[in-house]
Formats: structure tokens, C-alpha cells, sequence
């Protein structure tokens, strides 16, 4: 495989994408081995086919604020490989969405989907609208008009959207009802749903709760637990809530959170109550971090810092892409951090995961600590699919089993002759093989 002349080609075919560059790239690096050992995968053009999406689509949204003014967003959908199963992957609604970053998460979400072992595509979507301050009328009437879009795009065993940034319960509610109008039909189109009408218990935390399961195997290799361990969490979020939760169930004390403007460092842990806190704030739009550090005696506000310089013995970035770098890596590693499993796509830099890497801390890449998350709505899938509702403990039980599924295939793929994991590696190799040979099966398409 010729890796520079691939990304040489990418690059121009799509020039300044560069969240979408730095995936690719990421996964070729690991594979590379592995395309050279199967010449099959070279004649059929599978790098090439696999990193170009099926098709984009791309479209206008038009809705109306509470002063009556017209307001004009971009709507997205990727459909990126449907090689193992319907387009699936999240909706992302915040300012800073563009094609770049869509292509970067409809990317990793083929691999993240293949590791589920659950029948599921990749794709990704969303909007650059920002939901941040926005009224309940305001949120429901951009999804309305979002969907009036999306609708003829998507269906049950086509293509099937879920939440992601700024897209949680409220929206994906808002959206559903109207696709359900258009279409007629309750069917199964989006996950993430209330359980009232369809979603699956433990979906909601489902991505955190997966994230700790995930970390909680790799300290295993080193014969250690969440016990008594000091934890930093970035965002506070649908991940971060659910990992900060699993977290304190394991004996662990989350010490951080963070938004966009600084992180709360809280030495007295964030559990129980201070976590409801948190969601009635988050639910009703408001900022978060700040009147954290004024409501509960002993936590500070630090602005416009990121929770990475805390001593803590794992780190778990749970808030957006690149919010890791080199730096911070080194001061992880430095303060004797042992392990980091990243719970929001792409976090660590590529800098920040090679220091990871070759300082040999357990490093879990997003697609497989993640993977919790699409892992719970493709059961959400196969519950619509059957008209039955599975109790949480068995949800979460078989979430808890695919988490070590896939855990055992990092190990698998991804063992270095000193015996170290690299879960990177591993995650990569597991993810790519099941959908390049389910591609070599179905022919050129
Ligand atoms: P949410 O919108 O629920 O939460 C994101 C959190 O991160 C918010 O607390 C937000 O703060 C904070 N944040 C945003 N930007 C920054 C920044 N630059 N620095 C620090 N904090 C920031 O999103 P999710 O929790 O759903 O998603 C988080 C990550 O996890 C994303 O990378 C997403 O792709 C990934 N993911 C999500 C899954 C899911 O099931 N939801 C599944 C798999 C991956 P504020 O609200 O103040 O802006």
C-alpha cells in the first residue's frame, strides 16, 4: 500500500479537510501491515473504496426564530459504507460542523461499527445549527424543519441517525415525531429514542457506561481496578455523565469536569447529587461548569484550562475532537496517569497518541471505547425490530459483554512482542477486516 501517494490523492479530492486527513491517515498507518499481507485487498481497491464515502448529502434548513426571523442553516448526511449493515451513526448539531468533521466521524464509525459485531454501517450527520441558548420552540422547530429533509433519506433498513453533540433525547424526540408524520409509519428510524415510544432502556448512558467497561478491562491486563483511583472527565455531556456515574459505582472519584470555558476541579469527588445537579443545569440549557464551583464548597473554577494538568491516575476525554494534545499528554504522563480511554471521538492529537503509545500507558482509541454508545442502539435496532422492550440489567448486560468483545479483539489484533497492547493498532486491524472482506464478498460496487 503506498500511504503517501493515498493521502497525496485525498487530499486533493478533498482539499483543507483536515479532521477528515488525520483519521484516515491514523487508520491506514495501522493497517498497513495487514493490506500488505493480503494482496486481494490492493486488486479490489479497497483502501481507495473505503475512504471515500458512498455519497454525500447535503441540504438547506429554513426555520424560524421566536422573534419571527428566518433563520438558514446547513443539514448534512454522510452515507459513508454500508458493506455490514444499514448507514448508522449520530447527528450532530453544533456551530463548528462542516463536511471535514462529518467525513472524519462517518469514517471512524465504520470501523467503531464492524467492532460491535452488531449489523450496522457508517455514516454521520448533522448541522451547523447551534441548539446553546436556543428556546424549546426554537430547538423542535429546527428539528422539524431538519427532518423535513432528512426524511426521504433514511429509513429502518437504509440508514438509521442518533444523537451526537448538541443532539440528545429532546431532539431526537422532536425529529422522530416529525418523520413519523411525513412517513405515516412507526418504524425504528432513529435510536436514542424515549423509552415511551421505543428506545431502549440504557441508551442514554450507554457510551459511558461502555467507555468505563472498556477501561475498566484494560486495567485488568495490569492486574488493577477503578478502586480508590482519582479520574478526569472533560465535557459534561450524554458520555461524560454516564462514564462519571459508572466511574463512582466502581470505587473510582471523578475529579474534573469541563466545558468550552475552563474545567472544575473538585478533590471531593463529583458523584451522586452533584451529578444531578449537573443534568437539571444541562437540561434546562444553562451553563454548567461555572456555578458548579459556587454551589459546592471546595471545587475551583479553572478558566480557560483543560483538566489534563490534574494529577489523576486516568483520564478519560469525553468532550470533542483534538481536545488533547502533546502537551497535555505529557503532563498526563508526567503526573503518572496509567491509563486513557477516550469516550469523545479523535480527543487525543496525533502527538498526544503517539506520547500515549510509546510511553506504553493503556491507551484505548474511541472507536473501541466508545463503541458502547452504536453498540446500545443497534440492541435498540433489534428491539424495534421484534416489538419488545428488554429490561435494563439485560441491556446493560450485553452491552457489558460486547465491551469485552471487543476489548479481547484489540488484545487480539493489537499484542506487541513485549506483551504491551496496542489498542490502537488492535482496534484498527479488527474493525477494517470484517467489513474489507464483507467488501471483496459483495463485489465491485
Ligand atoms: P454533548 O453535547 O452531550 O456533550 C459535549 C460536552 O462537551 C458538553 O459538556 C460541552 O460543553 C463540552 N464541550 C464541547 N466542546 C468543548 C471543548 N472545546 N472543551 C471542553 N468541553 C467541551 O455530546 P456527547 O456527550 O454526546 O458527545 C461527546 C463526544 O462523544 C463527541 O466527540 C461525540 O462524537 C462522542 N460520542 C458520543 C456518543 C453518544 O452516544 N452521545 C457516542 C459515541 C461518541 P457545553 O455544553 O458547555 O458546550
Amino acid at each position: 500500500m503506498d500511504l503517501n501517494k493515498i493521502m497525496n490523492d485525498l487530499g486533493k479530492k478533498h482539499p483543507g479537510e483536515v479532521e477528515y486527513h488525520q483519521a484516515v491517515r491514523e487508520v491506514l498507518e495501522s493497517i498497513e501491515e495487514v493490506v500488505n499481507e493480503n494482496p486481494q485487498f490492493e486488486t479490489a481497491g479497497i483502501i481507495e473504496r473505503i475512504i471515500e464515502p458512498d455519497r454525500i448529502l447535503s441540504f438547506k434548513v429554513t426555520w424560524v426564530d421566536d422573534k419571527g426571523k428566518v433563520n438558514v442553516n446547513l443539514g448534512y448526511r454522510i452515507q459513508f459504507n454500508n458493506a455490514i449493515g444499514p448507514y448508522k451513526g449520530g447527528l450532530r448539531f453544533h456551530p463548528s460542523v462542516n463536511l471535514s468533521i462529518l467525513k472524519f466521524l462517518g469514517f471512524e464509525q465504520i470501523f467503531k461499527n464492524s467492532l460491535t459485531t452488531l449489523p450496522m454501517g457508517g455514516g454521520k450527520g448533522g448541522s451547523d445549527f447551534n441548539p446553546k441558548g436556543k428556546s424549546d420552540g426554537e430547538i423542535m422547530r429546527f428539528c422539524q424543519a431538519f427532518m423535513m429533509e432528512l426524511w426521504q433519506l433514511i429509513g429502518p433498513e437504509t440508514d438509521v441517525p442518533a444523537g451526537d453533540i448538541g443532539v440528545g433525547g429532546k431532539e431526537i424526540g422532536y425529529m422522530y415525531g416529525m418523520y413519523k408524520k411525513l412517513r405515516r409509519e412507526n418504524t425504528g428510524i432513529l435510536t436514542g429514542k424515549g423509552t415511551n415510544w421505543g428506545g431502549s432502556l440504557v441508551r442514554p448512558e450507554a457510551t459511558g457506561f461502555g467507555a468505563v467497561y472498556f477501561a475498566q478491562e484494560m486495567l485488568a491486563t495490569k492486574g488493577t481496578t477503578f478502586e480508590g483511583k482519582n479520574v478526569a472527565i472533560s465535557g459534561f455531556g450524554n458520555v461524560a455523565w454516564g462514564a462519571a456515574t459508572k466511574v463512582t459505582e466502581l470505587g473510582g472519584r471523578v475529579v474534573t469536569i469541563s466545558g468550552p470555558d475552563g474545567y472544575i476541579y473538585d478533590p471531593n469527588g463529583i458523584s451522586g447529587d452533584k451529578i444531578e445537579y449537573l443534568l437539571e443545569l444541562r437540561a434546562s440549557n444553562q451553563d454548567i461548569v461555572a456555578p458548579y464551583a459556587v454551589e459546592f464548597p471546595g471545587a475551583t473554577f479553572n478558566e480557560g484550562k483543560r483538566p489534563w494538568e490534574v494529577k489523576v491516575d486516568v483520564a478519560l476525554p469525553c468532550a470533542t475532537q483534538n481536545e488533547l494534545n502533546g502537551e497535555d499528554a505529557q503532563k498526563l504522563i508526567d503526573n503518572g496517569c496509567i491509563c486513557v480511554a477516550e469516550g469523545a471521538n479523535m480527543p487525543s492529537t496525533p502527538e498526544a497518541m503517539h506520547l500515549f503509545l510509546k510511553n506504553n500507558i493503556l491507551f484505548g482509541p474511541a472507536k473501541a471505547v466508545n463503541a458502547g454508545g452504536v453498540a446500545t442502539s443497534g440492541l435498540e435496532m433489534s428491539q424495534n425490530a421484534m416489538k419488545l422492550a428488554w429490561p435494563a440489567e439485560e441491556v446493560d448486560a450485553k452491552l457489558h459483554q460486547i465491551m469485552r468483545n471487543i476489548h479481547a479483539a484489540c488484545v487480539k489484533h493489537g499484542t506487541k512482542a513485549d506483551g504491551n497492547v496496542d489498542y490502537v493498532k488492535g482496534a484498527n486491524i479488527a474493525g477494517f477486516l470484517k467489513v474489507a472482506n464483507s467488501m471483496l464478498d459483495q463485489g465491485v460496487l
